[in-house]
């Protein structure tokens, strides 16, 4: 989960969402990834399918059955897709995901009995270091969008946004 970690930063330093992955084969670190869907103009690069793709290519399989998953948050729907068409083994997550988890927050797809695959989940693992990042990247981004509406506001000469007509305040 620390390699995970890192790669969460590698994002992080991206601007894209810290969220890292990081796909074990016998105990050896096969592949990792890091979430880059902003920068990569693409909707499915979250952090473990770019792992997932890489643990593919690196042994040249679709199937993963021997390969365990480790990424900082709860899988969202489509990674739980992919983990599932993967065969991965196991799932270890760090942060719960209460918006998009697909593994008990918002919904439960390893534990839905009509899809035919199973794969161990453990999530809270390292849980306060991945919670940690994801908080410290959305306040640096709320106090950037903060800082750039009162510029915003200063160049308005003359008008405060409280004494706007209408408003409740
Ligand atoms: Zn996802």
């Amino acid at each position: 989960m620390g390699l995970a970690l890192q790669q969460a930063r590698v994002a992080m330093v991206q601007g894209e969402v810290p969220v890292g992955a990081v796909v074990v084969c016998d105990g050896q670190v096969i592949a990792v990834g890091h979430n880059c869907p902003v920068g990569g103009h693409d909707p499915s690069a979250h952090a473990e399918m770019q792992a997932l793709r890489a643990a593919a290519q690196a042994l040249g399989n679709y199937r993963l059955p021997e390969c365990e998953l480790y990424v900082t948050l709860e899988p969202c729907v489509m990674c739980a897709g992919a983990i599932m068409h993967a065969r991965v083994k196991r799932v270890v997550y760090g942060a719960a995901d209460p918006k998009t988890g697909a593994c008990g927050s918002v919904v439960d797809l390893f534990a839905e009995p009509r899809l035919n695959h199973h794969a161990e989940v453990l999530g809270g693992v390292m849980r306060d270091e991945c919670v940690g990042i994801l908080q410290t990247f959305f306040s640096e981004r709320r106090a950037a969008a903060k800082a750039r509406r009162s510029s915003a506001a200063g160049d308005t000469a003359g008008e405060t946004p409280t004494s706007t007509p209408g408003s409740l305040n």
